[in-house]
């Protein structure tokens, strides 16, 4: 089994990915540092040197290197069985202070033109082979006001639900998940208890029990707060 999964060295993508790896899925995984991801694909094979750990330097924010990505896994592997489009950014900012206009344009190309980019790659085999997995990695965001960055995460819970009406009668699920405040690298220089945070690990768990029901069901969208409330 396959799976594949984008910023995966920290965060909720590496938990997903261990989570996946450990139930014995081979994995390609991507993101911008490449020490990270070498590091990252030493320690899964010290859990198991027999299981896949491909990795590629990729910038999800460009869209000649996410479709690289993406082609250099069709070419290894042709069908995937798992797709976590988890790769994301969030930048403070306003829609209307045109300073900002860089940083709407780095979020969208990140937290949605690259799940575009992937599933448009990777999806026709999976429909070839009549089965698949799609985890679009969304946010609290998807359904709240939340800055410049919530317009990304909107559109991202868009594109989970049309990509679920094309794709159902194809044997292909697709998932839309939205999380609130999960303790990763996101909050740095933030100052709050941690105890106010969601694991990384409450996520991935919750994704690896949506894949593993059985195929008659799919879990079309799924929030996850911290107990306290958003932050
Ligand atoms: P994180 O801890 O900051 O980790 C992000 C991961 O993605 C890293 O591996 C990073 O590695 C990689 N990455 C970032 N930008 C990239 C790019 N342009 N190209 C390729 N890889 C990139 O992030 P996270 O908090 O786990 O967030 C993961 C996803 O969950 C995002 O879509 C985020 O919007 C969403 N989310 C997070 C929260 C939260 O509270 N944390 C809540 C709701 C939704 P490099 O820096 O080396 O590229």
């Amino acid at each position: 089994m396959k799976a594949v999964i984008t910023g995966a060295t920290k965060g909720i993508g590496r938990a997903i990915t261990n989570i996946f790896f450990d139930n014995g899925f081979d994995v390609a995984i991507c993101a911008r540092t490449t020490a990270d991801l070498e590091a990252f694909q030493t320690e899964l094979k010290a859990k198991n040197a027999n299981q896949e750990v491909m990795i590629q330097t990729v910038d999800m924010s460009k869209k000649a290197e996410v479709k690289a990505f993406a082609k250099a896994i069709n070419e290894k592997w042709g069908a995937i069985d798992v797709l976590i489009n988890n790769a994301g950014v969030f930048m403070p900012c306003n829609l209307a202070d045109a300073a900002n206009e860089d940083a709407f344009e780095t979020m969208m190309d990140t937290n949605l033109y690259s799940a575009y980019y992937m599933t448009q790659v990777l999806l026709p085999k999976m429909i070839e082979q009549k089965s698949g997995d799609i985890f679009n990695i969304c946010s609290i965001a998807s359904i709240m006001p939340y800055g410049a960055y919530a317009v990304s995460k909107h559109a991202m819970l868009g594109f989970s639900r049309v990509l679920r009406d094309e794709v159902k009668d194809k044997g292909i699920r697709v998932c839309a998940v939205m999380p609130g405040a999960t303790l990763t690298a996101s909050w740095d220089g933030v100052e709050m208890p941690k105890e106010r945070f969601m694991t990384p690990e409450d996520i991935a768990n919750s994704v690896w029990s949506i894949y593993a029901l059985s195929k008659h069901t799919v879990v079309e969208e799924i929030i996850l707060r911290p107990q306290l409330g958003d932050i």
